[in-house]
């Protein structure tokens, strides 16, 4: 750092706790360069409504040069860290190296297979706006499929499996059922719904492991009452692109898995082996300083932080990272004037799942519902926690409009055209009969 420089901030990650860092750093006093992979922040609660055609992408993706448009303090690049020098104090990116005076890593999570690499090749996950897309684009695929596919194949095409029962599974869970009964149907008048088994895989006892007694039960009613059939006590044993296999000795043939089973922290090289901390997250203090570095720091679902109230770390939510992040920015302030820094702790403020329209279940510390207020509730805070007014907007139309109608104009393939010759079945048409390649009779496409 020279005399008339503002030292430099590198942020890696610009999710939940980058962003909020950033924004409430004071620029006065320090410089920032934002690295990401990504050119846009995502918001993740929302993943699954873009998978299952509610919301546009596009409402839930916040390009970031947007977000810091006009500051000049706040530097970004776009590229993937891939290994850090706290001894040269340096970043290692795909487009070169950066010096940092201080280091933020908010690398967040990745989807955790547990070692299971066979099956973490042929699932799906959500975990960023392009899995979401990929997700909407295969499903709707698989039921264009599903029209041309020999009856013996049908049901393969039209299973679905989630695999874990935390709220990302049950909110898919239960979006799938919603769009099988009010939107599929009307799209594919041929098709018997059903027969579209969606399957919810949970290792332990109960859907939403983390939330009250009672909103487990509530939650596992409403999902069975929409038809989703729950195995719970289970564990996936592995999956080859065609057939599940289940602890309990059971098989699902299912052309789509859905990986929703836990996280692993997104580790960078070049951390020493001390500040490894259980679920690959880096071990800091109070004030989210990485143990035994200097100007590193951690925070978000990639920090692993012990307190009296939390002694195995907290939970990985998008409130826990924007308020570390909060105080890690006011620390930085601190710092620099004499002040002690600020510790942090955790105020659980509740959590909440929707299963469906009309359907949720919230648990605040001193209230506990579900159902239709409930979902107004889920609603309501989800929106304010959306970045920019207009797309709080967009989403609320959106929202308002499939209420309403029970319909959304969302359900779009999009995916190079390559890529789609490959997902349709090839078959020969002639006059209103379509054949599959061995010859059998598809069904009368002329109606379709
Ligand atoms: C489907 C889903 C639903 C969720 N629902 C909820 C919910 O309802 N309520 C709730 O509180 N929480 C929810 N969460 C959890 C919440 O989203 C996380 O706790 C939150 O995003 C953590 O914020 P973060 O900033 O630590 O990480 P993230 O938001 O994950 O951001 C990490 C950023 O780092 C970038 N990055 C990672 N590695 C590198 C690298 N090597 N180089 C460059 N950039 C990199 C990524 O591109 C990303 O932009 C959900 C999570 C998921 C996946």
């Amino acid at each position: 750092m020279s005399l008339t420089q503002k030292p430099r901030v590198v942020v890696i990650g610009g999710g939940f706790a980058g962003i909020q860092f950033i924004r409430k750093l004071d620029k006065s006093i320090f410089d920032v360069l934002l690295i990401d992979k990504v050119n846009h922040h995502q918001f993740q609660p929302l993943f699954y409504q873009v998978a299952t055609s509610q919301i546009e992408p596009a409402s839930i993706s916040f390009p970031m040069r947007n977000i810091f448009r006009g500051n000049l303090s706040v530097q970004i690049r776009l590229t993937e860290v891939e290994r850090i020098d706290t001894t040269a104090r340096k970043v290692h990116t795909g487009i070169g190296a950066f010096d940092y005076d201080y280091l933020v890593i908010a690398a967040g999570c990745r989807s955790n297979f547990f070692g299971n690499n066979h099956l973490a090749s042929h699932v799906f996950t959500l975990k960023s706006t392009y899995d979401a897309i990929t997700i909407r684009n295969h499903i709707l695929m698989t039921f264009e499929r599903t029209i041309t596919a020999p009856p013996e194949e049908k049901d393969f095409y039209q299973t679905l499996v989630i695999v874990g029962a935390g709220p990302t599974g049950v909110e898919l869970a239960g979006a799938f059922a919603e769009i099988r009964k009010q939107v599929l149907p009307k799209d594919y008048p041929r098709i018997d719904f059903s027969r579209f088994a969606i399957y919810l895989v949970e290792g332990s006892a109960h859907t939403l492991n983390n939330m009250s007694d009672s909103s487990r039960k509530a939650s596992r009613r409403y999902l069975e009452k929409m038809g989703v059939r729950l195995v719970t006590n289970t564990f996936v044993k592995d999956y080859d692109g065609d057939t599940l296999q289940l602890s309990n000795g059971e098989c699902i043939r299912a052309k789509t898995v859905i990986w929703a089973a836990g996280v692993t922290g997104n580790r960078i090289e070049g951390l020493p082996a001390e500040v490894q901390a259980p679920g690959n997250r880096i071990r800091v203090s109070r004030t989210n300083a990485v143990a035994g570095l200097e100007r590193v720091f951690a925070v978000g679902d990639i920090a692993y932080m012990e307190t009296p109230k939390y002694p195995k770390g907290h939970p990985q939510v998008a409130n826990v990272a924007i308020n570390q992040a909060r105080n890690l920015a006011n620390n930085f302030s601190r710092r620099l004037k004499g002040w002690p820094e600020r510790q942090y702790e955790y105020t659980d403020l509740g959590s909440m799942a929707t299963i469906g329209r009309n359907k949720a279940v919230v648990d605040f510390p001193f209230l506990r519902f579900k159902g239709l207020f409930a979902w107004f509730v889920w609603m309501f805070l989800h929106l304010m926690l959306i970045l920019s007014v207009r797309n709080r907007l967009v989403i609320f139309i959106n929202w308002a409009w499939l209420y309403l109608t029970k319909n959304t104009s969302l359900r779009l393939i999009l995916m190079p055209e390559g890529k789609l010759k490959e997902q349709v079945p090839r078959h020969q048409t002639t006059g209103n009969k379509e054949y599959h390649r061995n010859g059998a009779e598809v069904v009368d496409v002329a109606c379709l």
